[in-house]
């Protein structure tokens, strides 16, 4: 008997040491509101001509009209609107009962809003931006929404192409699980200048805040070196933000004809940003560039990996191919750097994922990422390769697991309920393909389009089956680009042994 305790007791001890040496999952805290949210006994104190809801609720009332989402009569990038109207915000978030418009707000605030989004301003629920000021409507005022980190920006994230409603809230919260950073999200109900909008996603901004979101060493207008925040997407019209990083731009990405995507933004430092500092950004960031195109690109001491976290590129790696988000990471992407840690990078919007790119050439059988920008020549190096495949078998386990994605999916779906009913009250004609001359098939070809929610939510349930059968049966074939014969080996006689 003594015997088979110690026989225990070691195994307990080698498998608690090889957990260790795995890297155990560090704890993230992430909030899923449909999972802590406290469940709501209806009202019996008010008749049903009362908007009424377990949700959050916002109220925007704006000075004057809401800016157009474009310039004049085009639909051009070039042609956004980014002007914004002055908006009294109110925000009801009681905890233990349900909201309504009559009700104390826990917010009342004066603040910036406008129309946002790219692709997204084209349809009839549009996307805004808070910007919470102090009275004066010029100073940030940081305001905390639901719990999440006070700060003054705010995106509101209304779905309409997504018939789900949820993708952006699963993909967010995946991503947060995994991730040392994503948008915290939640869920509301809104009411633009006295009229009903439906579902929306409320979700933090990228940036630094002393407060939370990216957390690194504020930035000293003083000092050249500085931990800096950068948005790879169309680009800036304003130089002073604008990066030329070593990286040549015909090696960018550009995943639409045409389509100016790829370009680098610095979004931190922001106003006081210097010209110092933006000469210290561009000579930090090409440092990795230079490394990562260099003969030397695989050597641990000369090449990339001493300047980017490999974990925080690999996690945005499988993320976006997992979610098939193929706007990233032309689009939509962010990277985030310390000024004494390595880069990281960052999720944003995932409009497009599972299966929802417009086009149908995105499908569960592709791999995209691993031939675009700087992934291209990571995927160089075996070591990486090696570290994508691991990483995917674990996260197979637990996070990229059917059982825990749909129940994930049934459980949100459930915990919005009424809500999903009201949402498309307003908007369900989006359903039909075409209402009032207008097309709303957004995806093509036409039968991909859901007709209904149960249906959207389906689609998207199958996809991630179907995307995680693939993902099983091939990822290993991203081996091939760091094959001898796609690399240097191949042009290297010496290490060959000759000709
Ligand atoms: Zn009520």
């Amino acid at each position: 008997m003594k015997y088979r305790w110690m026989f225990f007791l070691a195994i307990s001890a080698v498998l608690a040491l090889s957990m260790l040496a795995g890297g155990a999952e560090p704890e993230h805290n992430r909030y899923h509101q449909h999972l802590e949210a406290v469940e709501k006994e209806p009202c019996t104190d008010h008749g049903a001509s009362v908007f009424c809801t377990h949700l959050p609720l916002m109220e925007i009332v704006t000075d004057a009209p809401v800016p157009p989402p474009f310039i004049g009569p085009t639909v051009d990038m070039e042609a956004r609107n980014y002007e914004t109207v002055a908006a009294t915000v109110r925000y009801f978030d009681s905890e233990t009962e349900n909201n309504h418009l009559t009700d104390d707000p826990v917010v009342e605030e004066r603040a910036q809003f406008r129309i946002r989004g790219a692709t997204s301003r084209r349809v009839d629920k549009t996307s805004f931006l808070v910007k919470f000021q102090e009275e004066d409507l010029i100073t940030s005022l940081d305001v905390s929404l639901s719990g999440m980190t006070a700060d003054s920006s705010w995106a509101l994230h209304g779905p309409f192409v997504d018939k789900s409603l949820i993708r952006n809230y699963v993909c967010y919260n995946l991503a947060g699980e995994i991730m040392e950073y994503a948008p915290n999200v939640r869920f509301c109900e809104l009411f633009l200048n006295g009229e009903y909008w439906g579902l929306y996603l409320l979700t933090e901004k990228i940036g630094y805040n002393e407060n939370g979101r990216i957390s690194f060493t504020k930035t000293d207008p003083k000092m050249a070196a500085t931990s800096y925040i950068l948005q790879v997407d169309r680009g800036t019209a304003d130089p002073r933000y604008s990066l030329e990083n070593f990286g040549y731009t015909s090696y960018v990405n550009r995943p639409l004809e045409g389509d100016a995507a790829g370009r680098l933004e610095i979004v931190y430092p922001g106003k006081t940003l210097t010209q110092a500092q933006h000469d210290y950004i561009a000579m930090d960031f090409s440092r990795f560039e230079k490394a990562l195109f260099s003969y030397d690109y695989d050597d641990p001491d000369k090449g990339w990996r001493q300047y980017i976290d490999a974990r925080s590129f690999i996690d945005f790696f499988l993320i976006n191919e997992f979610t098939l988000n193929y706007d990233a990471p032309g689009l939509s992407t962010y990277l985030y750097k310390d000024v004494s840690g390595k880069l990281k990078m960052c999720v944003w919007d995932f409009d497009a994922s599972f299966d929802y790119f417009r086009y149908s050439f995105v499908t569960p059988e592709t791999f995209r990422i691993q031939d675009q920008q700087w992934f291209k020549y990571l995927f160089k190096d075996k070591s990486f390769v090696d570290q994508v495949v691991k990483r995917y078998r674990d996260l197979r386990r637990r996070y990229f697991n059917e059982e825990y994605l749909f129940s994930y999916i049934d459980d949100t779906v459930a915990y919005l309920g009424p809500a999903i009913d009201r949402n498309f009250e307003k908007w369900g004609y989006s359903f039909q393909s075409t209402c009032n001359g207008k097309n709303y098939d957004f995806l093509i070809p036409e039968e991909r389009n859901a007709r209904s929610h149960e249906e959207a939510v389906r689609q998207m349930k199958d996809t991630i089956a179907q995307r995680l059968k693939h993902m099983d049966s091939n990822l290993d074939r991203l081996y091939i680009r760091c094959h001898a014969s796609m690399n240097k080996k191949f042009n290297n006689i010496t290490e060959d042994g000759g000709t």
